[in-house]
């Protein structure tokens, strides 16, 4: 891999943790992709689908617990380089990277004290085969950005109702509701980070966070939907009947609902925004190939003045985003929940993942007719890009929810 890096501290085993995850990346993550791309969204989670053969071999490799600690059995890498390493699987795949990091419910429940640990974190953080998959559902069929408003007066608006409730009743609270389609991960997952409403005074703000296993009596899933990009990625509906949980299950209750969400969407928005620079790199890389071959008007297109100022443009744009998003990702994955900044992370998910849009259609360009064939990785490419606009809180509603964070809080004064 000879992609520079404009980081000058990369030591020597920032770079080996680097150029690993590209082969991994390069050598199983896009085949894999490309074949799930291809295949009907039941097919590509059948038991004899690639995308296990994917799931098993990264868990082997511990790529799903890239950011646990090691003295709780994890990676222990720093945030720089979880940066790094995040980008690489995201060249290869951001379908894939997005499946394998939708097991938040084993992060959460380590905020939920050593009972939960035991339950959720260490099987995940200990599971070699892939077969331990969790999903985050917050999306609901008529909530798609209202969930993702903190901070705002509609938040706390008691007429906006979640569809997705829990009452409590004795030592147990009983979950009604539903999810929406495009939950990561949900027809494969066996454990939820789930996102309801327990104060319908309050509104979302209401809300509360569980942890819990999903073959609790009650809960049933959709098919898994088919998407216009990131085909490898399986996402379905959940839902609840009257499906009963232990109240241990409950890691943030209503109290700190807000306060927590924003600490989570800033980590979530800032990494998305990454996987978008590698999709981007990805974009690139294919324009450039083809135009260092193609030959148009008696030379290759790579010495066209006006497609050389067209890479430069994709690269100049790459170069910016990464150094936002990364930049996001360090300093949100290595503060103190309490120090975390939303409006970092939303800055870099809408610029990141725009780059990623913005890339990939030149790129097309580039590529003129055969750059709308699938015959070309460049097809799918641009198909994904599509998707990370909206995937995490639609860009646009989340520059409007950041725009209001600004409003609140810039300057804000940074405490060392
Ligand atoms: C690939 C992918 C993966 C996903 N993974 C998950 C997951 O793991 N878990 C999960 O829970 N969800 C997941 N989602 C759901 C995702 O977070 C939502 O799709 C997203 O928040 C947008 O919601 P929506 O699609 O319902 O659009 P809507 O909220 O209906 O928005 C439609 C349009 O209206 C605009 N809009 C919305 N509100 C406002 C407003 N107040 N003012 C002005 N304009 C507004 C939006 O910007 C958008 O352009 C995923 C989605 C995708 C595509």
């Amino acid at each position: 891999m000879d992609y520079f890096d404009l980081d000058a501290n990369l030591s020597k085993q920032d770079l080996a943790l680097k150029e690993a995850a590209h082969k991994f990346a390069e050598t199983v993550m896009r085949p894999i992709s490309i074949k799930l791309d291809k295949m009907s969204a039941e097919e590509a989670i059948a038991p004899d689908s690639p995308y296990w053969d994917f799931m098993r071999k990264a868990y082997s490799l511990g790529y799903h617990k890239l950011a646990f600690p090691e003295e709780l059995g994890g990676q222990g890498l720093t945030p720089f380089q979880l940066a790094l390493v995040m980008e690489e699987l995201a060249w290869g795949s951001f379908g894939l990277t997005l499946a394998l990091h939708t097991s938040f419910d084993a992060v959460a429940a380590i905020e939920g004290g050593e009972e939960l640990m035991q339950e959720f974190t260490f099987p995940y953080i200990n599971c070699t085969d892939g077969s331990y998959i969790g999903c985050w559902a917050i999306t609901e069929p008529d909530h798609g950005s209202d969930p993702l408003a903190f901070g705002l007066p509609i938040f706390r608006d008691p007429k906006l109702r979640p569809q997705c409730r829990a009452r409590l009743d004795g030592d147990e609270y009983v979950i009604n509701g539903q999810k929406a389609a495009w939950v990561s991960g949900a027809p494969t997952a066996k454990t939820i980070f789930l996102w309801c409403q327990i104060d319908p005074t309050k509104g979302f703000a209401g809300n509360g966070m569980f942890v819990f296993s999903l073959d609790r009596p009650g809960v049933s899933k959709g098919k898994p939907c088919e998407m216009i990009g990131t085909r490898e990625l399986n996402q379905g509906e959940i839902y609840f009947d009257d499906v009963r949980v232990p109240k241990k299950c409950l890691v943030v209750g209503p109290d700190h609902y807000e306060a927590a969400q924003a600490v989570h969407v800033a980590m979530t928005t800032s990494m998305v925004g990454l996987w978008g620079v590698g999709l981007a790199r990805a974009g690139f890389e294919e324009a450039l190939k083809y135009a260092r071959v193609r030959e148009q008007g008696g030379k290759l297109l790579v010495d066209h003045s006006f497609i050389q100022a067209k890479l430069f443009d994709m690269f100049a744009k790459i170069e910016a985003a990464r150094a936002l998003c990364r930049s996001a990702v360090i300093y949100n994955f290595g503060m103190l929940p309490e120090k975390r900044v939303p409006e970092y992370g939303f800055a870099a998910k809408t610029f990141g993942t725009r780059t990623a849009l913005e890339v990939c259609t030149d790129a097309i360009q580039i590529l003129g007719a055969n750059g709308l064939t699938p015959e070309y990785l460049l097809e799918k490419l641009f198909r994904d890009a599509r998707v990370t606009t909206i995937c995490d809180g639609s860009n646009d509603s989340l520059a409007i929810f950041g725009g209001n964070h600004l409003g609140q809080t810039y300057p804000r004064k940074r405490h060392i």
